[in-house]
């Protein structure tokens, strides 16, 4: 049997094997941002390809999700890229931007002309506490003025448009009321941006920080509505925890087909070791997860297509799929043995660049205490249990 491909899945594919393979091993090592690849991935139009028609998509959200996938295969790091500028920023402006906001930073984003990142983290008080921000806007005038810091910003060494998340003075403590999204240009007085930050893994993706001082934005720069950015990130992360999820499933699938193919040919003992019980045990565990973890991301794509509400099944997957991508990659160096360890062999980089799922957009514990509060949700609504 031979594997089934999109149409777009084929077209990728060619174009990640002609323009990113090449190089893939070269930048990672240099820790390099492949920017011609992600401008001719995007004016290929891959990069945004969700986005309805009227912004230059085609609207094919599952499309895009197995795009996700293929660039999976090859390098999270670029794939992480994408999707913050498309996904992370191009989403939040197309759900929540004014026609003005949609009209001035979707079609540069789409044919990547621009890059975009999205910025919530903030450096005291982190990534989990997300309403806990000390990152603060105040209305003075016609303009809002922001103050603060943020850091681990993908994109956001090489970015031209930022969304900062931040939090109206005098609205702390007030939990998920209060907050305001602005979209900031590269350049704007009072923002100035760190070095890129040196990374275990995602080498080819650039990670920054990102300072505010006194940075006065227009009105017109503010993002939804205001006091309400808090909300809307709870709507639009599950979108974002099923996109980014997508990536790791095409990663896990590399990965078996490296773990077979190299048991297949290694001889130890004089036989592959793809004959050895031990070995099969460790195929046949990862391979199980994955068609369990693979059907259950059907309930997921299936919410996405139809816009419903999937908060719990996106944790879910985000949860184990970043476990299993983990456990697929320490597998499968244990099965490349010393080859496995040398960082000549792939396995070596997916298995640090997979250890970031755990903690990028939102920890594995964040993930827990979501699916516990759904569940719980979920359970006390139904009548008596037999205590
Ligand atoms: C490569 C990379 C790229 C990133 N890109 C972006 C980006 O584009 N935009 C952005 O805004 N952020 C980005 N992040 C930040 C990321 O989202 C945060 O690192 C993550 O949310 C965790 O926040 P933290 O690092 O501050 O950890 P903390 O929030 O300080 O958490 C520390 C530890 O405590 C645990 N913890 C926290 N609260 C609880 C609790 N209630 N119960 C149990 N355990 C708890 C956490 O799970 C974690 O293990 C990126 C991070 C990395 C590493």
């Amino acid at each position: 049997m031979t594997e089934k491909l999109t149409l777009v899945q084929e077209q990728v594919r060619k174009f990640l094997a002609a323009e990113l393979l090449p190089i893939v091993d070269q930048i990672n090592e240099d820790g390099i941002f492949p920017e011609k690849v992600y401008r001719n991935f995007f004016k290929a139009g891959f990069g945004a390809s969700f986005l309805p028609e009227e912004w230059g998509g085609d609207g094919d959200i599952l499309g895009y999700l197995d795009i996700g996938a293929e660039i999976g295969r090859i390098d999270l790091g670029f794939a992480l890229s994408v999707m913050a500028s498309a996904v992370l920023f191009g989403k939040n402006v197309h759900l929540l931007g004014t026609d003005a906001q949609k009209k001035q930073y979707l079609p540069g984003i789409v044919d990547g002309s621009k890059i975009g990142c999205w910025a919530l983290t903030d450096p005291t008080t982190g990534g989990s506490d997300a309403v806990g921000i000390q990152t603060f806007c105040e209305k003075k005038g016609g303009q809002y003025i922001l103050n603060g810091a943020k850091t681990f910003i993908t994109n956001a060494p090489v970015a031209d448009y930022f969304i900062i998340i931040s939090r109206m003075k005098g609205t702390e403590g007030k939990g998920i009321e209060g907050g305001c999204a602005f979209v900031v240009e590269r350049g704007a007085a009072g923002m100035t941006l760190g070095k890129p930050l040196k990374k275990m893994g995602h080498r080819t993706s650039p990670t920054g920080e990102i300072f505010l001082e006194n940075c006065a934005v227009p009105a017109s720069a503010l993002l939804g509505t205001e006091g309400r950015a808090f909300l809307d990130m709870k709507k639009s992360l599950d979108f974002e925890r099923a996109a980014f999820s997508a990536i790791g499933i095409g990663a896990i699938d590399e990965l078996l087909n490296i773990m077979i193919k190299y048991a297949a040919m290694r001889n130890v003992f004089g036989k592959p070791i793809l004959e050895y019980q031990l070995i099969q045990e460790k195929i046949a565990q990862i391979g199980a997860e994955f068609d369990v973890m693979k059907a259950y991301t059907q309930v997921v794509r299936d919410k996405m297509v139809k816009g419903e509400r999937m908060t719990k099944e996106a944790a879910i997957v985000k949860l184990l799929l970043s476990k299993l991508g983990l456990k697929a990659a320490d597998e499968a160096i244990q099965i490349l043995g010393g080859y496995g360890y040398m960082t000549e062999y792939r396995v070596e980089r997916i298995y640090r660049d997979m250890r970031l799922y755990e903690i990028g957009g939102g920890t594995s514990e964040i993930q827990k205490l979501v699916i516990a509060k759904e569940l719980a949700k979920e359970y006390m609504n139904r009548p008596g249990a037999l205590i």
